[in-house]
């Protein structure tokens, strides 16, 4: 009987929780495209760590990416945004983190255990790319997750110098960057051309809480 209502009460607070916050992204927009990686082992953890593939985000930040699209529709026609991966369940940062800790690539993985860990256990950040006016997933010089210093904003001019990137490659890029940040209003981080953060620190706890409800959670339309 208590038991009975534990778990009737767990499940009800779990759905008032998760069913106002999030958003599916796919509903924003019928032409954004999704390649989750973490739904297969193509990953840098070679590991299929989510059950399903599937993109949730903030309703406000889903906002803000509308507003990224828009600002490409605009600005720089036929690119449309690619998503790799959005909401993380913290329970599967604390995984990816054992991987990389005490690696050169940690400081590539937010450490779970800080003040405030990965901005996707929020579900205020996104890793996302780009396809052009063919529909194919634009070339940025590495793949989404490549955990080394060619992802890493800061050196872009440098790489490009040294010839390990190329003009048109960091072109693609500013373009991301161009709609996720003059159109979205995210935030970058230095590492990581794919990321992008809605808020970061203070302002990112203050609005919200890590979640670690599942992916397969029930969406309100
Ligand atoms: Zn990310």
């Amino acid at each position: 009987m208590f038991n009975l209502f534990f778990i009737t009460t767990f499940l009800l607070l779990t759905q008032a929780q998760a069913s106002p916050q999030l958003i599916d992204v796919a509903q924003i927009d019928q032409r954004f495209n999704f390649d989750i990686v973490y739904a297969t082992p193509n990953n840098f953890i070679k590991e299929k760590v989510y059950p399903l593939a599937r993109c949730l985000i903030r309703k406000e930040v889903a906002g803000m990416l509308q507003k990224a699209q828009t600002y490409l529709d605009a600005h720089h026609k036929g690119y449309t945004l690619l998503f790799k991966d959005c909401y993380r369940p913290e329970h599967v940062q604390f995984k990816m983190w054992e991987v990389v800790k005490n690696t050169p690539q940690q400081k590539y993985v937010a450490n779970p255990n800080t003040k405030t860990g990965s901005v996707h256990n929020y579900a205020a950040a996104v890793d996302v790319t780009l396809t052009d006016k063919t529909g194919h997933e634009v070339d940025m010089g590495t793949k989404h997750d490549h955990l080394g210093a060619l992802s890493e904003i800061r050196y872009e001019e440098k790489h490009l110098k040294e010839g390990k990137l190329t003009h048109a490659q960091i072109a693609h890029r500013k373009i991301l960057r161009d709609a996720m940040t003059k159109g979205g209003k995210f935030k970058t981080i230095r590492t990581e051309w794919w990321h992008f953060d809605a808020w970061q620190g203070q302002e990112l706890r203050r609005r919200y809480k890590k979640l670690d409800i599942p992916l397969t959670v029930k969406i309100s339309k």
